[in-house]
């Protein structure tokens, strides 16, 4: 504790900030800041003290006013509604994290319920990622993150598997242009043997460029060496997401969209439910796969033991018509660069990657923001995402779209997975940043242990662990095209023209066990919107088969949470789509 006060002075001298410690070894600091870099500063140079498990901040900003959340609206509905709900297990979150432990808690006997504040799964971080399911050499050996990454690495083959999502292990590379680089390269292959990444080797020119065709094909004549992490993947995240929530509900979770958790109850250290702003559901066990929100969900738990400093990122999808330089995760490292990123962090970097239906993704970038909701994408973000992309010709011109996601980061920089030491049934999966999305099988069967020890785990009779590839007309054969038509017509009317998608394949949205109710949540599951023009076109046709589907007024479909009405009011008679 002294020696954390004394580390303090040393490192910002001249602030008044004081900590306390408890017998958990949390450290709560509090005093003022003169800027947020600095707040995030000092809960990072603190949890990196001796004995140090966490930081909690309880510090303030000169001239700034922090944003804090307030639940009280969601909470006065909740208890007025009173009691409506007795579950098994409640999860708070419907992110990858969240629908990973539902599915994986699904194969017992447990009444499971997921509240989710917004309107679909995937909105918060798992919507705005890049999708790499990373090979684990980038983590810092010995914590929680690297055993989960590597381990969760592997687990997607049989997730995808048996949920019938695309999961591409295309392999990663990182290769050097300049003989004085390679200790770089060495650097990073004694870390991935330290985590145990599988497959890993530093390989020569010639080989780099059998492996990675692409350094050839784009004039890259320089390489001398190049990293090679065979087990690196590519996922559509919110596709992984709809696919674990979709075989979750298949075998008996349920699902509450727009229902957030205010407050939860526990007496003597018990865990006892939740106030949600649909009514109070009772539980003995409550799982906190609340992102961005997991703090304050946990402090709610009288478990305040972490603070969560969001990290934001700016991405941005380029065009199709930008054919992907390199089929791997392909990274060209030179001088150059290394110099410029030593000299300063924050110059044009980013990074490229490509999904796996081949759109270039340009970021992310990497800035701390106070404000949790931030998710606006400025100039200078913009442009360090697409710092990458200046050598190899990509142009603003190029971008699609662009967006902003937090990372959920703490300030000892890992995952906190854990029952909760002051509040029995309360589990903490906070901190959840990247490489969660990696990370997220290994994290529900960690999750599925720490309850084991806490329940009798019963398996569920008639547990169906496959889900059913959906239908994605644009990559059947003319000959398989023709055939789903004759089958059924739907197929044959092409709604998104962008991307190829079809009302057959909306409807099987519709239809499936957790299905859409917003513009957002049918492009997650279809791609309808998704490509050139951005739902310019189709956008109106997906709307009238919503409100038809659903059996509402266009007026009422949003375009994504509530409020969001895309139509204000009718000028004339809606119409149904046109039959094709
Ligand atoms: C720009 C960027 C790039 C990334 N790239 C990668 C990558 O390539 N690979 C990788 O492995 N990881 C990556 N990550 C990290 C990855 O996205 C996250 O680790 C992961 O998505 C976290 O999932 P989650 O379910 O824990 O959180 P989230 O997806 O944020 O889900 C939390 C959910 O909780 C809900 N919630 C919050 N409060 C409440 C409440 N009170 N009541 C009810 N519900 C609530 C939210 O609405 C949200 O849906 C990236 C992250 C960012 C931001």
């Amino acid at each position: 504790m002294e020696s954390c006060q004394l580390a303090l002075q040393e490192r910002f001298p001249g602030l008044q900030l004081e900590c306390r410690l408890d017998e958990r070894g949390i450290l709560t600091l509090s005093g003022q800041c003169e800027s947020w870099e600095q707040l995030v500063s000092a809960g990072h140079a603190m949890a990196k003290q001796p004995g140090i498990k966490n930081v909690v901040s309880e510090m303030t900003v000169k001239g700034m006013e922090l944003p804090r959340t307030d639940y009280s609206a969601h909470k006065q509905a909740g208890e007025a509604i009173g009691v409506i709900e007795k579950v098994d297990v409640l999860i708070i979150g419907a992110g990858i994290s969240g629908c990973g432990i539902a599915r994986e808690l699904a194969k017992y006997d447990l009444n499971i319920l997921v509240a989710e504040k917004t309107e679909d799964v995937a909105t918060g971080a798992t919507r705005a990622n890049n999708g790499n399911i990373h090979p684990g050499h980038a983590v810092k050996p010995g914590t929680l993150k690297a055993r989960l990454n590597i381990k969760g690495n592997r687990l997607y083959t049989k997730w995808a598997e048996e949920l019938g999502f695309e999961l591409q292990r295309c392999g990663g590379i990182g290769a050097v242009t300049d003989g004085r680089l390679i200790p770089l390269l060495e650097e990073a292959y004694d870390t991935a043997l330290q985590n145990g990444v599988d497959g890993v080797e530093i390989v020569d020119a010639k080989r780099a460029y059998a492996l990675e065709p692409g350094f050839a094909r784009n004039g890259e004549d320089k390489i001398v060496a190049a990293l090679w992490l065979p087990s690196t993947g590519l996922v559509e995240p919110y596709k992984v997401a709809v696919a674990l929530a979709g075989n979750a509900a298949e075998n008996g979770v349920r699902f509450w969209f727009n229902c957030t958790v205010a407050d939860i109850l526990h007496d003597n250290g018990i865990v006892q439910g939740a106030v949600t702003s649909k009514g109070i559901v009772l539980a003995d066990t409550i799982i906190n796969c609340a992102g961005l929100y997991a703090d304050e969900i946990s402090a709610m738990a009288g478990d305040k033991s972490y603070t969560i400093h969001p990290r934001k990122g700016v991405i941005a999808i380029l065009d199709q018509n930008r054919v992907p330089y390199y089929g791997s995760l392909a990274e060209v490292i030179d001088m150059e660069t290394v110099i410029a990123a030593k000299n300063n962090p924050n110059s044009k970097g980013g990074g490229m990657c490509r999904t796996p239906e081949r759109n270039i993704l340009m970021g992310p970038s990497a800035v701390e923001v106070p404000d949790k909701e931030d998710k606006s994408t400025t100039p200078e973000e913009l442009a360090y995402a697409m710092g990458r992309g200046e050598r190899s010709g990509i142009a603003y011109g190029d971008i699609i779209r662009f967006f902003a996601g937090s990372r959920p980061a703490e300030f000892t920089e890992d995952f906190v997975i854990e029952m909760s030491e002051v509040t029995k049934g309360f589990i903490n999966v906070g901190g959840i940043q990247s490489p969660g999305l990696a990370a997220a099988p290994a994290i529900a069967e960690m999750v599925e242990g720490i309850l084991a020890e806490s329940k009798a785990l019963v398996p569920r009779k008639n547990y169906n662990p496959l889900r059913r590839r959906e239908i994605a007309f644009r990559h059947l054969s003319r000959e398989e095209q023709d055939a789903l038509i004759r089958k059924d017509p739907r197929y044959g009317r092409i709604i998104c023209r962008c991307e190829c998608v079809t009302e057959g394949e909306i409807l099987d949205a519709l239809a499936s066990p957790v299905p859409p109710g917003s513009l957002d949540a049918v492009k997650r599951r279809t791609r309808a919107g998704m490509g050139r023009c951005q739902g310019g076109f189709c956008q109106c046709r997906v709307l009238e088969i919503l409100a038809r589907e659903l059996g509402c007024d266009p007026t009422e479909i949003n375009l994504a949470g509530e409020g969001s009405n895309v139509l204000l009011a009718g000028s004339r008679p809606g119409k149904q789509v046109r039959d094709a």
